[in-house]
């Protein structure tokens, strides 16, 4: 049977416009019955990747939040939210996306995403044990609600990197320095999804705006006028890609969301229904069109080469505020960028020798200081 995808065009993010494109959205899907009942628990993820005013666009819009919010309140269902952020706690970084003021309006709590609760996958392709919050597993029912942006790692954050955030925040870093190469963590988004696939029942991708080149936070802001719906997370992806002319094979997490049985991603497995996608699809959106380069693929290179050909990140000190964000995201030990001499009032550097090519600093730069850069050698081989 072929996956199903909601293509609804949305042109602007004013509150009326996107309730009618979230509520038809999910009507063409078999109607709001379908995914939430009375009574049940229904967890609404946005992606709150960090305390980014909605403006910015790392974070799932607040009207869009609330019309998603607004249809499943009304099957009575008892409603909570939450997302592990990459720095602050739920509620202030709700706050400042927007998403607080919505969900106290409507009477919908903030989740316990601090718990770790941990559980065993035996039939997983990578991580057999898996750490998530505790409120997640508490949940009957999983509303994803994902935002539509570039990754420097992973090509895209879409509907299957959405559930990364189901990861308390540490347990986030524990990964990325166990897996740093994006093959294998891809492998683990695709565990994470397929251990929650009872509970997922729709994913929503909020496209109206969309994040083009430095994302998931530095990049520039792209009208794609578009919301997704599926219940199949990897082909929802793929048609992010098919909109963004990104030929599916550079994410990773398709053939391995294929492969688990997760979900499927070729045109001829996927029905798109709604709206028309072919004057939508924008092929000038700015995304990497190449595989993501495998660090590990340079195992085979001596480290000092490795080092000369891997993406790195880069900072731009004209922009640079010396916030230390990146410097307290960055997950190995000791620090692979950091303050000369632990002063603070020095800008923060980089030691690539330790760096294992995450992009967590990138991800959480407020001030889009942070680039991916390719150095010259690696130009040549990739
Ligand atoms: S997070 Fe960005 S602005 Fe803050 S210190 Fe690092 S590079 Fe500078
Ligand atoms: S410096 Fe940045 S990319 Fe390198 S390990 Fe630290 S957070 Fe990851």
């Amino acid at each position: 049977m072929k996956a199903t995808v909601a293509v609804i065009r949305c042109e602007n993010y004013q509150i009326e416009n996107v309730r009618v494109a979230v509520q038809r959205g999910i009507q063409l899907l078999g109607g709001v019955s379908a995914f939430a009942r009375a009574h049940e628990k229904i967890l609404l993820k946005p992606n709150l990747l960090s305390g980014s005013r909605p403006e910015k666009l790392v974070t799932t819009y607040p009207t869009v939040f609330q019309a998603v919010a607004e249809v499943f309140k009304a099957t009575g269902a008892n409603m909570f939210y939450g997302d592990s952020s990459g720095m602050g706690s739920l509620e202030r970084v709700a706050r400042q996306a927007g998403i607080k003021e919505v969900a106290d309006n409507l009477g919908i709590r903030p989740a316990d995403f601090q718990t770790v609760a941990p559980v065993s996958f035996p039939g997983a392709l990578l991580a057999k044990q898996l750490r998530l919050a505790a409120a997640v597993l508490e949940a009957d029912g999983i509303i994803s609600i994902a935002k539509m942006k570039t990754h420097g790692f992973t090509r895209i954050t879409g509907a299957v990197k959405n559930q990364f955030g189901c990861l308390p925040g540490l347990q986030k870093a524990e990964f990325h320095v166990k897996m740093p190469d994006v093959y294998d963590f891809s492998r683990v988004l695709v565990d994470i999804n397929s251990y929650l696939k009872a509970r997922l029942r729709l994913f929503i991708m909020d496209g109206i705006v969309a994040m083009e080149g430095n994302g998931p936070s530095g990049g520039e802001p792209a009208a794609m006028k578009v919301l997704l719906f599926s219940t199949d997370p990897v082909a929802l992806d793929a048609v992010f890609c098919r909109l963004i002319d990104l030929d599916p094979e550079f994410v990773p997490t398709m053939k391995f969301g294929e492969e688990s049985g997760l979900g499927v991603y070729k045109p001829d497995e996927i029905q798109i229904i709604g709206d028309d996608i072919e004057p939508l699809i924008n092929k000038n959106f700015q995304v990497v069109r190449r595989p993501p380069e495998r660090l590990a693929s340079a195992r085979s290179f001596p480290t000092f080469l490795k080092n000369r050909i891997s993406p790195r990140p880069v900072i731009n000190y004209e922009r640079c505020i010396n916030c230390g964000n990146c410097v307290q995201m960055c997950p190995v030990t000791p620090k692979a960028v950091d303050r000369p001499d632990g002063d603070k009032n020095k800008k923060p550097i980089y030691d690539y020798k330790r760096c294992i090519r995450c992009y967590c600093c990138q991800e959480i730069c407020p001030e889009k200081a942070i680039t991916i850069k390719i150095p010259l050698l690696g130009r040549l081989i990739y």
